[in-house]
């Protein structure tokens, strides 16, 4: 290899205490142990958790590492770590660097500060982290600093998840176990374990770091709140999969090197549609380390970027008038013997299989279906979904022409074969053989069958994966349960599974929809179907308390009543901070930094109309029209200093989150109204922002 070209093979994962590493440094018989609670979900046998912390600390003390720490997702959507370092004092005065087997099962973090929706109160503030030992830890440095990193769970004393990633190992297992009986009731003796799969790719931003450092709206809230247009947008198409700019590549080059050191298998990149706008996928993993995955990378994607002079933009809609960014999510399920069960498959039995998978989701989809919007529902991601941007807030499914073909065959229980396909027999009925190629695409669809996947559209780019997928889990484990419960009695099997998919096809096509999800005429014929479409946050919110969903969490033991009471109040608080940031942002960006430069640009106006005399009926034209809307801007100050002080003083969570919905964002519009308009006209060296086309054109 020529200086200075990395081996890639033999640099990925070099930071990961991976499955090579543990069998090379733990002693065979705990590796056997280790690698079955791995695979089995199996609690850690406490007596060898001593030797593999030892073993990791050796490891992480070889790369460097002085400290560890318990990482985990708290309910603020971002990572929470807190250090500890190896050292232990010895008699003599010195230190040995030490790690206990406690200490890497079970972490207590000082967490009172993290928000719990009002699980626990303050007095009894502990919580106790909890390694997930399927997502393996690494070492990873900021600065100087190298650090042991154990991906944890988080959980109350009393066992209330507090986090985001204890619901998704529970909906893990809840999947696994009805899959595994729906398999078992269709004659699959081998299968042991199902698990979910997740491979998200994700948007985001790169501007210029000295443009970013002079917006606070940038700063505080991770999108403009104020900006009039760029000439030039994404009109010419000519950003998408166009060649990389040397800046860009160089810092995609960094930003790989770091995740494939983690064993993030970054895969894909490329340019996205709006100027500025980049995309990053890794190959899919089980969704509980996917997630994982994506939290490091939106992390490092942050780092990297502050390196190269960028800062990275995760938000889901930085800039008004060009696309926003989402995090497309691709799951399927897989069997720990290999089987994918969303792929079609090769004989008769296997289209039965999926077919019978592929029904499961699509009733869980248009059962759950406001559970499901809720899940991807937030301040931010309200500016894609609902607001004429991809894709809409209606949820449906996308199958394909032939799937779809096969689908309405089920519904109406006559197949005549699918399109140039042979049929076969299943009981009394038959069913087309199904094709392995299903390529046919549909890019404004929320949730999309690809072939072997589903592609689930509506998470935000900014968002923790965790919430989208432990509902889909819980709500398709439901089904598959629903499923399970009559095969399990049938004495006919095949005929009994043929009977239930006509039955599902039957009362849930009304949430297949093939066509243009954008159009207008969808969102008509939505609502004749009946199909929910809640375009806001606070919509989608009110839905989660219903007796259905707390049905569903607690049978598959995935969130109590409580813990998803708790969890929704902790959704409501985020989204009305949220708003309630970008308000004060607004105010302070438009007292202290707009209406000065506009006033002081009025002042040269009129100084100018003065000296020109009669003459000048320009200036002074302008100078109206600025007067005007500086009159219009500090109004829209006023109004909006009152509306979120009027919002944020109310006491419930909805009530609350209503306000800044139906009262601040409409005072917010209107002030950001006037100072665009403002921006068009002030003289550019005044205006005291970068502008749209300076941050989106310029690198
Ligand atoms: P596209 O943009 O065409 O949808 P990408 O290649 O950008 O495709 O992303 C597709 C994603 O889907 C990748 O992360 C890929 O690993 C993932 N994927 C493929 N098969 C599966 C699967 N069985 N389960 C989950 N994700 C999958
Ligand atoms: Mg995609």
């Amino acid at each position: 290899m020529a200086d200075g070209v990395m081996d890639v093979t033999e640099h990925f994962g070099s930071s990961v205490f991976n499955d090579a590493v543990m069998r090379e440094r733990l002693p065979k018989n705990v590796y056997k142990t280790l690698r079955k609670t791995i695979d089995e979900g199996e609690e850690l046998d406490p007596t060898i958790a001593d030797v593999v912390a030892a073993a990791m600390k050796d490891w992480a003390i070889e790369k460097g590492a002085t400290h560890y720490c318990h990482w985990f997702q708290p309910m603020t959507g971002s990572t929470a770590e807190k250090h500890d370092s190896f050292i232990s004092p010895t008699q003599d005065g010195r230190v040995i660097m030490e790690f206990s087997g406690k200490e890497l099962i079970k972490g207590e973090p000082d967490a009172s500060s993290f928000p719990s929706g009002g699980l626990r109160a303050t007095f009894e503030a502990r919580g106790y982290t909890a390694w997930d030992c399927t997502s393996p830890v690494f070492v990873k440095n900021d600065g100087a600093n190298m650090t042991l990193f154990i991906p944890c769970a988080f959980c109350s004393y009393t066992d209330h998840a507090l986090d985001k990633k204890t619901p998704l190992l529970r909906s893990m297992e809840a999947l696994s176990k009805q899959a595994v009986r729906v398999l078992r009731a269709l004659g699959n003796t081998t299968s042991k374990r199902v698990t979910a799969t997740l491979g998200s790719e994700q948007e985001y931003f790169l501007i210029d770091r000295q443009f970013a450092d002079e917006r606070m709206d940038l700063i505080c809230s991770g999108r403009t709140l104020f900006g009039a247009p760029s000439p030039k947008g994404q009109e010419l198409e000519d950003q998408y999969f166009g060649s990389l700019h040397d800046r860009i590549g160089s810092f995609m080059n960094e930003l790989n090197t770091e995740l494939w050191a983690l064993g993030i298998s970054a895969k894909t990149q490329h340019n996205e549609v709006a100027p500025a706008q980049y995309e990053i996928a890794p190959i899919f993993a089980t969704v509980n380390v996917a997630t994982d995955w994506n939290q490091l990378t939106m992390e490092t994607l942050r780092d990297v970027a502050g390196r190269h002079g960028f800062m990275c933009l995760l938000h889901e809609k930085p800039f008004a008038g060009v696309n926003g960014s989402g995090k497309h999510n691709n799951w399927s399920m897989g069997t720990n013997d290999g089987i994918n069960l969303l792929d079609p498959g090769a004989t008769p039995h296997d289209n039965l299989v999926f077919l019978t998978f592929l029904c499961a989701i699509v009733r869980a989809v248009d059962t759950y279906a406001p559970m499901l919007r809720a899940s991807v529902a937030s301040a931010s991601n309200d500016h894609r979904l609902g607001a004429n941007e991809a894709p809409p807030a209606i949820i449906s499914v996308f199958l394909g022409e032939q799937l779809n073909e096969i689908f309405e065959q089920l519904a109406t229980g006559k197949a005549k074969g699918g399109k140039g396909a042979g049929c076969i027999k299943l009981g009394v009925n038959s069913l087309p053989v199904l094709p392995k190629d299903n390529t046919d695409r549909n890019r404004t669809s929320p949730f999309a069958f690809t072939g072997n996947r589903f592609e689930f559209r509506m998470v935000g780019s900014s968002m923790s994966p965790s919430g989208a997928n432990f509902v889909l889990n819980t709500i398709v484990a439901e089904c598959l349960s629903q499923i399970a419960d009559e095969l399990e009695k049938s004495k006919s099997v095949n005929a009994t599974c043929q009977d239930i998919l006509s039955k599902i096809a039957k009362d849930h096509k009304r949430v297949v929809f093939n066509g243009n999800n954008y159009s207008a005429e969808w969102e008509k014929e939505a609502k004749k179907r009946g199909l929910p479409n809640l375009k806001t946050t606070p919509e989608a919110y009110a839905m989660i308390l219903s007796k259905e969903n707390y049905a569903v969490m607690e049978k598959h033991g995935v969130l109590t009543k409580e813990e998803l009471t708790a969890r929704t109040e902790t959704l409501y608080e985020q989204y009305c901070l949220a708003l309630n940031i970008e308000a004060k942002t607004m105010l302070y960006m438009a007292k202290r930094q707009i209406l000065p430069a506009c006033i002081e640009y009025s002042a040269r106006l009129a100084d100018a109309a003065k000296s020109v005399g009669t003459a000048g009926k320009t200036q002074k034209e302008l100078l109206k029209t600025v007067c005007k809307l500086i009159d219009t801007a500090s109004a829209g100050v006023v109004a909006l200093e009152k509306a979120r002080i009027a919002a944020d003083g109310i006491d419930h969570a909805d009530k609350k989150a209503d306000a800044f919905l139906k009262k601040v964002i409409p005072v917010m519009n209107k002030l950001r109204e006037s100072v665009d308009a403002l921006e068009e006209i002030v003289d550019a060296s005044i205006w005291p922002l970068p502008t749209y086309a300076e941050m989106l054109l310029m690198r």
